[in-house]
């Protein structure tokens, strides 16, 4: 399983640079608002951004998604990372015992030594009792904590929260751009398949595009280079989809983001392509 890597789920955009930049000054604010975007895109965001603080090496700002910090974020381990309920887990508001204890857990010190980080998304339903539990922990936050609050308008948050925080807005949706696809080597169709429909078929479809486009007797590292490329546009494409005003579509996209980063790092780790696909195709996401 991989961390989601900032870069992965916001591409090269402004926003992305800026974050990355703090993180690695160590400059992040205490509380950080997400807003805009989709529900999806939101979270996506807060859990790349949470990985890349709590991650000990961050290389330019961001999860280098191979340490135990990484992994642990990847597979909702991580012993100082702290999300609380979103809306479908608990539809009637934040529930105020939960975020009393992200407070009081916030005061103390991190077991895997970087820092805190504490997630709330749907942070419009922080009122009343919620709200002052939380807000005493903002007006002083303890060294080394962040807040990642998640939420459709900052506008919409309570005054004395948002004076509080920074407060980020996501990128409009914008087609993939070229520099994200080549469109010289257009990943075969079947590939897009595995995600969707997983079959022994798409695999060797997949193979014998990916054979067509090296040879295999031209060595194994032109055929990972090729698949790298193909996986890194339907990365792109599934990042487009995050963007979807439909949830269904953009939490399906989510999944895949997550599904297709785990398979470039499979690659990463030099292994066979067949392997890579096979993974790809049965593996599931940590949201299924
Ligand atoms: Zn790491």
């Amino acid at each position: 399983m991989t961390a989601l890597q900032l870069p992965a789920v916001l591409g090269e955009s402004l926003l992305c640079q800026a974050l990355q930049r703090l993180i690695a000054r160590q400059r992040l604010p205490h509380t950080v608002v997400i807003e805009g975007g989709t529900e999806a895109l939101r979270t996506a965001v807060a859990q790349a951004l949470a990985a890349a603080v709590l991650c000990p090496h961050k290389p330019d700002g961001a999860a280098c998604a191979a340490c135990p910090s990484c992994r642990h974020c990847a597979q909702g381990t991580h012993p100082d990372l702290v999300a609380l309920p979103g809306i479908r887990e608990s539809p009637t508001g934040l529930p105020v015992d939960a975020v009393r204890a992200a407070a009081e857990q916030a005061g103390s010190s991190a077991l895997l030594g970087v820092g805190r980080v504490f997630i709330i998304p749907d942070a419009e339903r922080l009122r009343g009792a919620a709200a002052n539990a939380l807000l005493k922990i903002l007006e002083e936050p303890p060294p080394r904590t962040v807040f990642i609050l998640a939420a459709q308008a900052a506008a919409n948050l309570l005054p004395t929260i948002r004076s509080r925080a920074a407060v980020y807005r996501l990128p409009d949706a914008a087609p993939p751009t070229g520099a994200q696809i080549d469109n010289d080597r257009p990943a075969p169709a079947a590939l897009a398949r595995l995600l969707t429909e997983p079959s022994l078929a798409a695999i060797a479809e997949v193979l014998t595009a990916l054979e067509k486009a090296v040879p295999n007797s031209a060595g194994q590292a032109g055929q990972r280079q090729v698949l790298a490329l193909w996986l890194q546009q339907q990365i792109a494409c599934a990042r487009h989809e995050l963007r979807s005003a439909d949830p269904s579509l953009s939490g399906r996209a989510l999944q895949h983001c997550e599904r297709l980063l785990r398979a470039l790092h499979d690659l990463e780790l030099h292994l066979p392509p067949r392997s890579v696909l096979e993974a790809l195709c049965w593996a599931r996401s940590s949201s299924d």
